[in-house]
């Protein structure tokens, strides 16, 4: 009976176990998307790597759906499964720091706040190249490849990867790097870069280069503009971006903020968010041109890029409401004047005020690495959109109308702005073609390393490699696949 292998295997971990009824069970099951609310059959917490191992071997033999849990901050909530095995690293979480090597290792259940924290206390200055939101942890971050403030300046998490461990479902732990000479390994290394989480394996340590910042402080911020002048910005910002150094990235913000007057109500803004890896007078200079477009505030601060990431990170958290996220990939001139349109439309249009979208802005140090070169395919973006429709969880009757608002927010954002793609890291279980929208080209050398690394196919789900789910284009009219996590094998 499954009670008592799951009683053995509880007695053969260094680890504990949560199953349905214990106390901490629920609060275990959370994560950032309060929407997803899947209960697996039981939760395995490692204290130590061989850990994962007996979990990985006990979800096989039983026959389980099996999914790994970092940070929780999936989308679709891809970490969680039902009546599954869910492994939560969140207790393998040691740091180390090589100086001499500018490189710190991390086992995979620390969050970017561990990093970004142990890193401030080398009194180094040295950074990771990790993500916006403290909360979000490196492996799902890095799998699907990674997009921090100064990448710009030093290329994409996965740039920086130098390598990482992890166990295949052969239940063998691999150190691959940059260091694999043996072509099996080179083929999964590269595949961890963008190919996505969960899908070859589960990573338990990763070793990242940090990198010395310009300048100790730098500049950051926000700049807010009345939605109505997004036409006259984004034609300024659309043609600036080219221009500016790779130390300079300006973000952008499409949503709500309070009126400065009468803050009980909310005007709608077009922000940039500038984080420029320098002094600040020399980025305030590169500046100017946005600023004079007279906005209605600005927040400009220098502060260390770890403070900043603390202090603006946790914004674009869903935090336990309930979400749906969808992304898209434009290339150079994407933010045209048709864009400016959708936005202003859209956004004047949003069934929920707690909505909103932002972008990330792409190029510089990024753009070097070629796009076969990782599993990372959309190499020459410029931005990287992502709407996140946030709504009331006690409202399940509202989520149909505020889904099909950011899909087809989106689906015009894609048309106009003339995209190349998606981000898997933002993923949409209602994304049409997803592979070719993910992994474009390199998804076929996905598909090869998966069938040799994985050949039964253990680490499935959805949106997994092979999957032959596909949502169809068009009006949504099916929310099911928002709440499938798991792999439905196609019929034969
Ligand atoms: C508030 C917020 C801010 C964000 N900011 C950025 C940003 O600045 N830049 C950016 O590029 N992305 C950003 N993202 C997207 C983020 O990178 C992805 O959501 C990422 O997948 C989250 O990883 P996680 O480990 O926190 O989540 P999880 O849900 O735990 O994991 C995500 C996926 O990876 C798998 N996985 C987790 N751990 C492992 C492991 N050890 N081995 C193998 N597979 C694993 C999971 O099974 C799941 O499929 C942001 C997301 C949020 C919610």
């Amino acid at each position: 009976m499954l009670s008592n292998a799951i009683r053995e295997l509880a007695s053969q971990l260094s680890g504990y176990i949560l199953q349905p009824g214990d106390p901490a069970y629920e609060k275990a099951i959370q994560i950032d998307n309060g929407r997803i609310q899947f209960r697996p059959r039981l939760i395995i917490f490692p204290a130590v790597v061989n850990d994962v191992k007996l979990g990985l071997k006990f979800a096989i033999a039983h026959h389980l759906p099996l999914s790994i849990k970092g940070g929780g901050h999936s989308a679709a909530g891809y970490c969680m499964n039902i009546d599954g095995v869910v492994i939560a690293m969140k207790d393998l979480n040691k740091i180390t720091f090589d100086k001499k090597k500018q490189a710190v290792t991390a086992e995979m259940g620390v969050i970017w706040y561990d990093i970004y924290k142990f890193m401030q206390n080398t009194g180094t200055g040295l950074v990771p190249i990790g993500g916006g939101c403290p909360t979000v942890a490196p492996p799902g971050f890095m799998l699907g490849g990674g997009y921090s403030f100064v990448s710009r300046s030093y290329g994409m998490s996965i740039d920086n990867l130098i390598s990482l461990k992890i166990i295949t479902p052969d239940g063998e732990l691999r150190h691959i790097g940059l260091h694999s000479t043996h072509k099996d390994d080179v083929d999964l290394f590269w595949a961890c870069r963008g190919g996505g989480g969960g899908n070859f394996g589960i990573v338990v340590e990763m070793e990242m280069k940090v990198q010395k910042p310009h300048a100790s402080t730098m500049l950051v911020g926000q700049i807010h503009y009345p939605l109505e002048k997004a036409e006259e910005v984004l034609g300024v910002y659309n043609e600036w971006v080219e221009k500016v150094p790779n130390s300079m990235a300006v973000y952008g913000y499409m949503g709500n903020q309070k009126d400065l007057v009468d803050q009980t109500t909310n005007v709608k803004v077009l922000g940039l968010t500038p984080v420029f890896n320098g002094e600040y007078a020399e980025g305030i200079d590169w500046l100017s041109g946005l600023l004079k477009l007279k906005p209605i505030s600005t927040s400009l601060f220098n502060m260390t890029l770890p403070n900043w990431e603390f202090y603006n990170g946790n914004f674009t958290k869903v935090a336990g409401r309930a979400s749906y996220i969808r992304s898209t990939v434009l290339p150079k001139g994407g933010m045209n004047n048709k864009v400016a349109k959708v936005i202003i439309d859209a956004m004047n249009d949003a069934p929920s005020p707690e909505s909103f979208a932002v972008w990330t802005h792409t190029g510089g140090e990024m753009e070097k690495v070629a796009p076969d070169a990782t599993a990372y395919v959309h190499r020459h973006s410029r931005f990287v959109p992502e709407i996140k429709a946030i709504w009331d969880l006690q409202k399940p009757e509202d989520t149909l109308k505020n889904v099909q608002w950011a899909h087809s927010f989106f689906e015009s954002f894609a048309e106009a702005g003339k995209a190349t793609g998606a981000y898997v890291n933002y993923i949409d279980p209602l994304q049409h073609d997803w592979p070719k929208m993910y992994y474009g080209s390199n998804y076929k050398r996905l598909q090869e390393i998966k069938k040799k690394v994985d050949p039964h196919n253990y680490f499935n789900f959805q949106q997994g490699i092979g999957s032959e789910f596909n949502p169809p284009k068009g009006q949504v009219t099916d929310l099911s696949p928002l709440n499938r996590t798991q792999y439905d094998p196609p019929k034969k």
